[in-house]
């Protein structure tokens, strides 16, 4: 048993849970990361790395909202990292070749974009009108992680990989502690950071709130003759160009509970939409194949704020398909509520209570 004592400990070492932890750190907190595998290594290790929701549009305006200013905040969270490692965050501006949906108009997408700032043009083709969003991202997801860990640990974070937290210790309304096998770690804070897997620290919560979702991808070798310079995408499925001229190919959407198998019927799927997509990939070997577990909430919005009925226990979680895209916004909205200070987005509608059962 260790008496050790933090300000804050945050459980999940994914993006939200060090990118809370390096915000929190700046206000001079003492802060300690647990994760119960290898740091990194869960969703935010599998995603796309894509900087901007895909058909933005379709998004509630409070999810549009933090989704946007996170993206606007990268460069400035890349400039502040302090590793030798490049996350290789390339503006290649993305294509979408099936903009206009069911019950959507080119000037409703129009109107939904220039109200958040997101620039576009229609580009007449062959097959129809097309988006270009010319100032999307995207970045290695790997190596973002492992920039924000080195980072994390320069500035003094105290990081506990391989050590899962148990559960959090409550006494008279109070959060006190996290419980993991190997002694309880005390704080007078905590932040439950946890993915898909974050239900479990937080109590009242309406059965089926959060729950994974499962995203399955597929990465083609760098060939120089593949040619694709930007994010294309259609039906769904996108393609990114990465720095090294590897494509990655994504993503299923699939309700199939913590089960991160990867299946031959999906990867079929993905590749033969892919190379429709971009007729050169059917030329090029597929290297890698995963799936991962995105963090979804019942109404699709983040969940951050502090538990209405436990003084300390705070949440910063539920990003399902931009949670690398929001990050920085969502831990810079985390910090501020923490430390009282004024935030930069109204946190009502991220708030936990509308999860809780009555
Ligand atoms: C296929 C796919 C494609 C995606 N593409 C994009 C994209 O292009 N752009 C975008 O913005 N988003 C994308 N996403 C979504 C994004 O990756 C996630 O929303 C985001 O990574 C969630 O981060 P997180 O930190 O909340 O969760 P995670 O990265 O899953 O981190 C949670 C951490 O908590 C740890 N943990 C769990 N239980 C415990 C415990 N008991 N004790 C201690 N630690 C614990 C886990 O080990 C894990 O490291 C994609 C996701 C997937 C799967």
């Amino acid at each position: 048993m260790t008496s050790t004592r933090f300000d804050i400990i945050v459980i999940g070492a994914g993006i939200a849970g060090l990118t809370s932890a390096l915000a929190l750190r700046e206000t001079g907190c003492s802060v300690a990361v647990l994760d119960r595998g290898e740091p990194g290594a869960e969703a935010s290790w599998a995603g796309g790395g894509i900087l901007c929701p895909l058909y933005a549009w379709r998004y509630p305006p409070a999810v549009l909202a933090v989704a946007v200013a996170g993206m606007r905040r990268y460069p400035a969270l890349l400039a502040s990292l302090d590793s030798g490692i490049d996350p290789e965050r390339m503006v290649t501006g993305m294509r979408i070749l099936d903009p206009i949906g069911a019950d959507e108009t080119r000037d409703s997408i129009t109107a939904t974009l220039s109200g958040v700032g997101i620039r576009h043009e229609w580009q007449p083709g062959t097959a129809g009108e097309s988006l270009w969003l010319p100032e999307v991202a995207n970045v290695r997801n790997p190596r973002l992680l492992d920039a924000l860990l080195e980072t994390a640990r320069a500035q003094g974070v105290a990081l506990f990989p391989q050590r899962a937290a148990q559960g959090v210790e409550i006494h008279s309304g109070r959060v006190d502690a996290v419980r993991t096998a190997t002694g309880t770690l005390r704080a007078e804070r905590v932040v439950v950071a946890a993915g898909a897997w974050s239900e479990a620290f937080i109590p009242g919560l309406r059965a089926g709130s959060l729950f994974p979702v499962r995203g399955q991808m597929l990465r083609v070798e760098p060939r120089a003759a593949n040619g694709l310079d930007h994010i294309r995408m259609k039906d769904n499925v996108y393609l990114i160009p990465r720095v090294d001229g590897s494509v990655v190919v994504g993503s299923t959407v699939e309700h199939a509970g913590f089960d991160k198998t990867v299946d031959d019927d999906a990867q079929v799927g993905l590749h033969d939409a892919a190379c429709r997509l971009w007729p050169a990939l059917a030329e090029a070997a597929v290297t890698h194949r995963w799936a991962g577990l995105r963090p979804g909430s019942v109404d699709e919005h983040p969940v951050l704020g502090e538990h209405p009925e436990i003084d300390g226990l705070w949440v910063n979680t539920g990003g399902f398909r931009n949670g690398l895209a929001m990050a920085p916004a969502t831990a810079d909205l985390l910090a501020a509520l923490m430390t009282g200070q004024p935030t930069a987005l109204d946190p009502a509608p991220y708030r936990v209570e509308r999860l809780l059962a009555s």
